[in-house]
């Protein structure tokens, strides 16, 4: 591959480490607020994210590309409700799945299929988290006033672990 896209998946790779600081801001912004299930689901997106910054890592090895790392941006430390932290997870997750549809753009300019099917598994990957916060915020929107269901869904995202997926 090219200079050019080797640059762009480390500017991803990093991207994915700063999302994986993003939502473990989230987490302690849950976990001031002793809502522990809701800090556990961010934990957890903290973990995937992380998962997502080394499957580039490794590629770019793979590649015989080097992987470098960057500074990485202050998080956003201070939400007004969790409906307000899942807003923010929606758009940041619309803001990767965009800056994947560019890599995927580079990739096919530079005919560089190897990287476009590396690609594939991050875009379909897009679809699930964009569905996974519009859902919650689905949720969250339709028990505003309703505190038991509240404390049911902090419940229920209690025991949401993490499973590395399948290569
Ligand atoms: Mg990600």
């Amino acid at each position: 591959m090219n200079d050019k896209l080797a640059q762009a998946l480390n500017d991803q790779m990093n991207f994915e480490f700063y999302s994986a600081h993003v939502y473990l801001a989230m987490a302690a912004y849950c976990s001031d607020e002793s809502l522990d299930g809701f800090a556990n689901f961010f934990i957890i997106q903290a973990e995937e994210e992380r998962f997502h910054a080394m499957k580039i890592y490794k590629f770019l090895n793979d590649r015989n590309r080097r992987a470098t790392l960057t500074a990485l941006g202050e998080p956003k430390n201070e939400y007004d409700s969790m409906l307000d932290a899942f807003e923010h997870g929606y758009a940041h997750e619309q803001q990767n799945t965009k800056r994947f549809y560019d890599l995927a753009d580079l990739a096919l300019n530079e005919r560089e299929h190897a990287t476009m099917y590396f690609l594939k598994w991050f875009i379909d990957e897009q679809v699930e988290e964009e569905a996974l916060f519009d859902g919650i915020i689905q949720k969250l929107k339709r028990i505003e006033k309703d505190s038991n269901a509240f404390y049911m869904l902090d419940a229920e995202f209690a025991s949401r672990t993490f499973v590395a997926p399948a290569e």
